[in-house]
């Protein structure tokens, strides 16, 4: 992954909000995901909560894939809601860079525990044989 810029994180409401919900059914108030709701959108990450620092190094992949604009934001998130090979593409890329973050921190073995969950993940988005992929890592 080429150099990826450190991101604006805001802990309020994105403005694109009431899109989001009716794209993606979205819940601002979520507890279920201990990192509940996180969105990357221009170049800000936008979260409810706290987010583990694997999870931010995810989302600025997918700002990096928006080129830090919120024109290319707005042309990705139309992009990554309608092609589904699009939106499986960016969410394989970065939750490859969350893996090489956690292998780089917390060394192979760690990193290794943690596959089964985001090869879990990566089912979530119609993603066939996502085992096979992480395991690729
Ligand atoms: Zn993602």
């Amino acid at each position: 992954m080429e150099k990826m810029k450190n991101p604006k994180i805001s802990h309020k409401k994105p403005l694109i909000w009431p899109i989001l919900q009716l794209i993606f059914g979205f819940e601002w108030d979520e507890t279920k995901d201990h990192n509940g709701f996180c969105w990357a959108f221009g170049n800000t990450i936008y979260a409810k909560h706290y987010m583990q620092k694997e999870i931010i190094v995810h989302e600025m992949v997918h700002l990096f894939q928006q080129r830090y604009s919120k024109i290319y934001g707005t042309w990705h998130l139309l992009k990554y809601t309608f092609d589904k090979k699009f939106r499986i593409e960016t969410e394989i890329l970065a939750f490859r860079e969350q893996y090489k973050y956690t292998r780089r921190t917390f060394g192979r073995k760690i990193a290794e525990t943690a596959k089964p969950e985001l090869a879990r993940r990566l089912a979530l988005y119609g993603i066939k044989d996502p085992e096979k992929i992480v395991n690729n890592w």
